[in-house]
């Protein structure tokens, strides 16, 4: 029988999900469900001064928000529990004694300060350095006697010299290291925790884990990691290395570069569904130019074998471009649903929303839907739709009242007699109302759409009239008139504004 496939996420609870490690865990995730195979989430929390029950929650709740869900691990639970580190110390104390028994490894009383000079003296020589564990010549008796008075050890590994190992990387190959490069590292730190190489190895055995799929920067812990296993006589598991993600710059992915954390996409108003589809691309390739997938989609193309050696490169255009994409094809009512927090926000929409006035701001949200590339953009575009009237957001706006002063003066008398009040009627409205004043193009529907949303840009002006309701747009009118004529709140002046755009 096929072995069953088993993957885990194991992030560090020191802050929120980040891009990289979210795609860390798509890719487990998509190689697990691709394959009849489970996934497991644990959380490597033995780093007690940085990590926090919050990061931990935040991480749980970004991967669910990208619908990356888990068979087991922490929430749901599973036979190979507990599955925070913290929770397991108890879990590792059998295999550290094992490793101790057979001369694996061994106390190793030195301090921070001979650690240090130790180090310092081998740079002096001009070598790379590495510990050599003065404490690995220590006899039992000794050990026990300094260990009995109470004196603080950590245990280290002991690394057998001359030898290569070799990692087959199912991403990168093989990869080869030299043992001789390694120093003997520490397993169990001398407050008792373990280290990450350690309980690494310890909770993936004890897990059952078949396939390792984490970042690039773990490659260089692999042949820590497979020394221990060899050390245990277990089967390694296979691995799979995936590149780093780099900015514009090709410098690696940092806050300079933007919002790193899902939180911060997800308050931005992305929606996961693309989130999850370039996060897909970032280091995998389809085997032909498809760009969109769903996530059934995914888990059907996803492979290995089409993730590449090299650095990904993180294209926010390319995102935005992808979740505008996205927005477009949200049906109204969803739209509705997930701007509310955003217009909220911005102060617009308060209260509660009667069925007529969804419908309204459906076609509002709608009007405006391709204007926007993540929704908490939605509240500047959608803007036009509240409040009474509207003063000229800049000068260039004051002038264009100014200019179609007589335009908007007739169109004033006309507003009563456009029969009905819909996008049909209201365009047929403005064009005789141009050639009853032989205008036409900007200057008859710039200084209009100024007068009825107070700005040069935004959404169709028939259906923005449509929407604004023949009474609203004949006060918007009437009030945009007396900026026209110089009568405006400010004189002429726009009280504020963002500018032109
Ligand atoms: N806890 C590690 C991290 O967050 C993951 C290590 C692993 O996947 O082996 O980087």
């Amino acid at each position: 029988m096929e072995r069953e496939i088993r993957v885990r996420f194991a992030p560090s609870p020191t802050g929120p999900l980040h891009i990289g490690g979210a795609r860390s865990a798509l890719f487990n995730w998509l190689y697990a469900r691709g394959r009849g195979g489970k996934m497991v989430l644990r959380v490597e929390d033995t780093d007690t001064e940085r990590s926090s029950r919050e990061s931990e929650e935040e991480i749980v709740e970004s991967l669910r928000w990208l619908g990356l869900n888990w068979d087991e691990g922490v929430g749901p639970g599973g036979p190979g529990g507990p599955y925070r580190q913290g929770e397991r110390l108890h879990i590792y104390g059998p295999y550290v004694e094992r490793l101790l028994r057979e001369g694996r490894a061994y106390h190793c009383f030195c301090s921070p300060e001979e650690l240090e000079a130790e180090r310092q003296e081998m740079l002096r020589k001009g070598e790379t350095p590495r510990h050599q564990g003065p404490c690995l010549t220590l006899t039992e008796e000794v050990v026990k006697g300094r260990l009995a008075r109470g004196e603080k050890a950590a245990v280290r590994f002991r690394v057998p010299g001359g030898r290569q190992v070799v990692i087959h990387d199912l991403v990168r190959g093989e990869v080869a290291f030299k043992t001789d490069g390694i120093g003997d590292f520490i397993i169990i730190k001398s407050d008792g925790l373990p280290t990450y190489n350690f309980a690494v190895v310890v909770d993936d055995l004890e897990m059952g884990i078949t396939h390792v799929i984490r970042a690039e920067e773990h490659l260089s812990n692999t042949p820590r990691q497979a020394l221990i296993y060899e050390a245990l006589e277990a089967e390694l598991p296979e691995f799979a290395h995936i590149s780093l993600i780099l900015g514009e710059d090709r410098a690696k992915m940092s806050k300079r570069h933007g919002a790193t954390s899902i939180v911060q996409y997800r308050r931005l108003g992305y929606l996961p569904e693309a989130l999850v589809n370039f996060l897909a691309l970032l280091g995998w390739s389809p085997e032909d130019e498809e760009e969109f997938f769903t996530l059934e989609e995914l888990v059907r193309a996803f492979s290995l074998e089409r993730v590449t050696k090299s650095p990904a490169v993180f294209n926010i255009e390319k995102l935005n471009w992808m979740n505008a994409n996205y927005l477009r094809k949200l049906p109204p009512q969803e739209l509705v649903r997930l701007s509310l927090p955003h217009l909220r926000e911005a102060g617009l929409a308060a209260g509660e929303l009667s069925p007529g006035r969804e419908e309204w701001l459906a076609a509002a949200l709608v009007s405006v839907q391709s204007k926007v590339e993540y929704l908490s953009q939605i509240s500047r575009q959608a803007g036009v739709y509240f409040g009474r009237v509207k003063d000229p957001e800049n000068a260039e706006t004051i002038a264009v009242l100014r200019e179609g002063r007589q335009v908007l003066q007739e169109l004033l008398n006309r507003v009563e007699a456009v029969e009905p009040w819909e996008e049909g009627a209201i365009k047929d409205a403005l064009k005789a109302l141009g050639k009853d004043l032989k205008v036409k193009g900007k200057p008859l529907f710039m200084p209009v759409r100024a007068a009825v949303s107070g700005q040069l840009w935004g959404p169709e002006l028939p259906t923005m009239m449509r929407l604004l309701g023949r009474a609203g747009v004949k006060e918007r009118i009437a009030h945009s008139l007396k900026w026209a004529e110089g009568e405006g709140a400010g004189k002429g002046k726009p009280e504020k504004g963002p500018g032109s755009r």
